[in-house]
């Protein structure tokens, strides 16, 4: 993806959405959730629009 949204930073490399050699996203809106039932901290979110390339 070259495409970049300036207004998500991302550095997943490893998700087909992020923008190759830029700490961004491509989407232009992504999906966050959290995996807890009462998040603490930022470790308990997770972007859930990643995909594996
Ligand atoms: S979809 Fe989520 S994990 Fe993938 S590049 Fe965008 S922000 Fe990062």
């Amino acid at each position: 993806m070259d495409k970049i949204n300036p207004s998500i930073g991302c550095t997943v490399t490893q998700c087909m959405y992020h923008s190759r050699g830029q700490d961004y996203c491509s989407l232009d809106k992504i999906m966050v959730v959290t995996h807890e039932t009462d998040p603490k901290v930022d470790q308990c979110t997770d972007c859930q629009s990643f995909r594996r390339k």
